[in-house]
């Protein structure tokens, strides 16, 4: 067994760069697009990233894609407990290389997903029920939306999530009421995260360079969660109204109910006015509407 690590503000032992591509080299590696590898280069910001994620020592810590480890070592240096998900078989043993030092880390060789709604079974069973967790990721972009929609929607959300996202997706789940990034992800993600933009990465901070920037955000589950069943109602709701995000409430409830007076009785009971569009609705205006529109658990 080896010791716990000395802490996320310490310097981990982790390797140069070049004896990481001298692996990927080896093994034939060349990056897929498809697959969102993008690997951050910069050992300040990898190192700052786990140091956001600020794991607690022997808490569940998961991380999706670690690619060939090169954040995983800072994070397994936190002294938690990782289980890092790597899709490419290529990349899944040259992580683990990285990791062997650390008795507590584990690699495991599968799809964080299966499908678009739920976790692969590998990556289920090893999620905490009750307890605490965090999930710390330089998240693919072809599965970032489904994997934040889907933390967000678990009995037991992790206490935090650390991503480094495209800044479009962390412009979405920041989004609030008014702005015209709202859509479903960024409400599925606030009924259950407090959202803020930590710091931007360039693209030269990458290999290969992605066109577009990125951004690091933190999700804190919020103190005032709601329940599952109605973090779940308000995904509902909120699937259900941004399908029209040009058309005004009246409109969207009206063919909802099948009964334009209906929708309207009920918009004036919860006090929102019927030609207003979906993202200019607030979190709590969405929780009214998922009670009042009859979306069953
Ligand atoms: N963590 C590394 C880093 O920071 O440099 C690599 C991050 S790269 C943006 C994304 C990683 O996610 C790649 O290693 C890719 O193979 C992996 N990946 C892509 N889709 C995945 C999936 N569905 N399940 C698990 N890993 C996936």
């Amino acid at each position: 067994m080896t010791e716990p690590g000395p802490g996320v503000g310490e310097r981990a032992p982790r390797p140069p760069w070049s004896e990481f591509r001298a692996a990927l080299d080896a093994a034939g590696f060349r990056p897929s697009r498809r697959l969102g590898q993008n690997f951050l280069l910069d050992e300040n910001v990898a190192r700052a990233i786990a140091r956001d994620a600020d794991p607690a020592p022997g808490e569940l810590l998961l991380e999706i894609g670690p690619g060939c480890g090169f954040l995983s070592v800072h994070l397994a240096h936190s002294g938690a407990r990782l289980v890092a998900v790597e899709i490419d078989t290529r990349l899944a043993p040259i992580a683990r290389g990285f990791l062997a030092p650390y008795a507590d880390a584990e690699v495991l060789e599968a799809d964080v997903l299966d499908g678009k709604h739920r976790f692969s079974s590998a990556v289920e069973e090893r999620l905490p029920d009750h307890g605490d967790w965090s999930v710390c990721s330089n998240l693919p972009y072809s599965v970032s939306g489904p994997v934040l929609a889907l933390l967000a929607a678990r009995e037991q959300p992790p206490r935090r999530v650390c991503v480094l996202v495209q800044k479009e997706v962390a412009d979405r789940l920041g989004a609030p009421a008014g702005s015209a990034a709202r859509g479903p992800l960024s409400v599925r993600v606030q009924s259950a995260f407090a959202v803020r933009t930590l710091r931007a990465v360039a693209p030269q901070l990458f290999w290969p360079r992605p066109k577009v920037d990125s951004s690091v955000v933190l999700l804190e589950r919020r103190p005032d969660l709601p329940s599952c069943a109605e973090r779940r109602r308000i995904a509902a709701a909120a699937g259900l109204v941004f399908r029209h995000r040009r058309k005004g409430l009246a409109r969207i409830l009206s063919d909802h109910l099948g009964d334009r007076s209906r929708a309207l009785t009920l918009l004036e009971r919860l006090g929102i006015e019927p030609s207003r569009r979906p993202q200019t609705l607030e979190m709590g205006e969405i929780e009214l509407l998922a009670q009042g529109m009859e979306i069953p658990d």
